[in-house]
């Protein structure tokens, strides 16, 4: 069998980062992605992200589709709210984007096997973790990187758990054209007959738009329902061959480390509860994923306590601000006046920029 320092099971946004800087700090670091890059299937994400989160790891520009100005917020009673974006958003190609940070996690020297379905996770001697494939290969590895997103099979029994307010199920189409609601290039509707409990986007960059509707599970059933009545409402287009994808988007934080292993991303439910954004959130505990596996290797410790270094960095850093907007969420969804307390509130709250 196979042995290593680390292996990080899901090539994401979080994985492929949490494996190029266990890679970087020199640890032995496999890293196993179910998809292969011949037939690499793009995850539904608009993918919109600050620009700390372009510096964070050097995303270059050739990843990009655009940049964004402004954006219109339009509360459950249709009052609209126009901001300017000071720095502006950018939009990234999230299937270029995977791509290239797969390849800078082998670059610094991870062990990148893609195609990779891991079934099964296993305690086994000496505090190791076994790791199996779909086609029977095994590894063994000191530290844990769970990063398989917010749809992971392997973690079914806590999925389960997901409350039905405590996660989204979007529909997103991709369009070759530019399109706009009135004079609007970016909008997004918060909550009432439109998503009920979510929010429906619409964004134009240059020669793509991408338009997206996400409601909590209990809505589940009307989803592609609702989806096509914004489709309709926003683009004025009856019918559009449009390829509609759908996909989760957690609002809830949940267990991120325990013996020998860390969660990270969507996995562990690290997204802004408000807009559904959670690049930056990936990006960042993959790191900081990596950083406390290195002290775990080098201490010979994967102990439970060694782990929640882990936890303790995402909480101060910005769990402990995903939790506040939770709470803001639930007023924001049901009225025009919390919205506008929310929109008024914007700075102190920190609605556009994460620093
Ligand atoms: C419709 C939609 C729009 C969004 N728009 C935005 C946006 O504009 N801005 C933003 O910041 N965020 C956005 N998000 C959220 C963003 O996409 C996620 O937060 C981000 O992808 C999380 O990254 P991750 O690495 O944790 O998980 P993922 O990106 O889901 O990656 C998980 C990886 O694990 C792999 N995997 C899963 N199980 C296994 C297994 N058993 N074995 C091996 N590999 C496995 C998967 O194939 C996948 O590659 C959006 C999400 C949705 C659904």
């Amino acid at each position: 069998m196979n042995v290593y320092d680390v292996a990080v099971v899901g090539g994401g946004p979080a994985g492929s980062s949490a494996a190029s800087s266990c890679a970087e700090a020199g640890l032995k670091t496999l890293l196993l992605e179910k998809r292969s890059v011949l037939f690499w299937k793009e995850k539904p994400c608009s993918g919109i992200v600050s620009e700390e989160t372009v510096r964070l790891i050097g995303i270059p520009k050739g990843m990009l589709r655009g940049r964004i100005e402004e954006v219109v917020l339009i509360s459950p009673r249709n009052h609209r709210y126009r901001f300017l974006l000071e720095p502006q958003w950018l939009v990234l190609d999230r299937k270029r984007f995977d791509l290239w940070n797969l390849d800078r996690a082998k670059a610094a020297g991870a062990e990148v096997l893609t195609g990779a379905n891991v079934v099964s996770l296993k305690k086994g001697n000496n505090g190791r973790r076994t790791i199996v494939l779909a086609d029977r290969r095994a590894f063994s590895a000191f530290v844990l990187v769970l990063c398989m997103g917010a749809r992971s099979t392997l973690l079914d029994h806590r999925i389960h758990r997901w409350r039905d307010n405590e996660m989204l199920i979007c529909a997103q189409s991709t369009i070759d054209k530019a399109f706009r609601f009135g004079e609007d290039l970016f909008c997004i509707h918060f909550g009432g007959k439109i998503a009920p409990g979510g929010y429906a986007w619409l964004i134009s960059t240059g020669t793509v738009s991408i338009v997206g509707l996400g409601v909590t599970l209990t809505h589940r059933k009307r989803l592609i329902d609702l989806f096509h009545s914004f489709v309709k409402r926003t683009i004025k287009v009856d019918k559009i061959d449009l390829k509609v994808q759908t996909a989760l988007i957690p609002i809830s934080l949940r267990e991120s480390y325990g013996e020998g292993y860390l969660i990270t991303g969507d996995c562990a439910g690290m997204t802004d509860p408000i807009f559904g954004g959670g690049l930056l959130y990936a990006i960042r505990s993959g790191i900081y994923a990596a950083k406390v596996t290195n002290a775990s290797v080098r201490n010979r410790d994967n102990s439970e306590g060694m782990m929640r270094d882990y936890y303790d960095f995402c909480w101060t850093n910005f769990c402990s601000y995903l939790t506040n907007r939770r709470k803001l969420r639930t007023s924001i969804y049901k009225s025009d006046q919390d919205i506008e307390a929310f929109v008024n509130n914007t700075k102190q709250f920190g609605l556009f920029y994460v620093s």
